[in-house]
């Protein structure tokens, strides 16, 4: 590759032209994103199908190709598959008015702005930790998330095939001490798995009821891998207090029945992202002197 283009690519913390790069290689990763959030359950949905079937020698229920890859984008509605200028992050959504261009069925406003919040999301993490093996690690922690969040928030599951890729991912990259020391990466996956596994046993107990899932352990676990133990009380203390404000809200103001679980992950996870970014300085701040 062109050495200009290299260090385009990677750059240290606080660089614009690499920040502005980052965050047009952002924006076309949300819309690989948005593939992923609305394939993958589809995709363990097929595979449990026929998993079903072969256990009970029936034939398969589904035979045609369906991964991240095959069949190529098309509209929900009148199935027109997506050309290249329909494909186009953010951009497209608004050259076609919210619409598709062979059906006029109103797309979701969801996906430009998942796009969009990746694209901001990867142009911050750049512009704070650079675009080396730190920041371009912190990339891949960053786009995770999102997509667990949005799979989360619309079948209420964490796959094990995203969590612990995560879990997996943040002990190999601490391995050179990237974000914390190996030891911390190691105790923090199982403090994190441990803790949320005791609050469910603790909670089911008392009140009989499921409240958070196995999912959320693994989910925790991982952010403990990558960011070590120490961010852990942080990361606990942050997603239930935002979840108990979202909840009281969603209850109040939408009528959510309490019965319905609200899920989790994506609390943890935004939690988690904020102690990427600002976790020292927050711990710092409650405990009152420099880590
Ligand atoms: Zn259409």
């Amino acid at each position: 590759m062109n050495n200009t283009l290299l260090a385009f690519l990677m750059a240290p913390a606080g660089t614009l032209s690499a920040t502005l790069l980052w965050l047009v290689v952002g924006l076309c990763v949300g819309s690989f994103l948005n593939v992923i959030i609305h394939r993958i359950p589809i995709m363990m949905q097929r595979e449990s199908d026929n998993y079903l079937a072969l256990e009970q020698d029936q034939p398969l229920v589904h035979e045609d190709s369906y991964n991240l890859i095959v069949p190529r984008s098309a509209c929900p509605a009148c199935g027109h598959t997506l050309g290249f200028k329909e494909i186009i992050p953010v951009f497209s959504y608004f050259k076609l008015h919210g619409r598709c261009s062979n059906c006029g069925t109103a797309i979701s406003p969801r996906y430009p702005f998942i796009e969009f919040i990746t694209g901001l999301l990867s142009a911050i993490v750049v512009w704070q930790l650079g675009s080396e093996a730190t920041g371009i690690s912190a990339l891949i922690f960053v786009w995770m998330l999102i997509a667990m969040t949005f799979i989360d928030i619309d079948t209420q599951t964490l796959p094990d095939d995203l969590t612990l890729l995560l879990l997996w991912l943040g002990l190999l990259i601490n391995l050179n001490s990237v974000f914390v020391p190996l030891s911390d990466a190691v105790i923090g996956a199982a403090a994190g798995y441990l803790f949320l596994w005791m609050v469910f046993w603790v909670f089911r107990f008392i009140t009989g009821k499921e409240g958070i899932g196995y999912g959320d352990f693994k989910l925790l676990a991982a952010l403990g891998a990558w960011l070590g133990w120490m961010m852990l009380p942080l990361i606990v203390l942050l997603s239930s207090a935002l979840g108990a404000v979202i909840g009281l809200i969603m209850i109040l103001f939408r009528g959510h029945q309490r019965e319905h679980p609200i899920p989790f992950g994506p609390f943890l996870a935004l939690a988690g992202l904020v102690a990427l970014l600002a976790g020292k300085p927050l711990i710092e701040l409650y405990l009152g002197y420099p880590l």
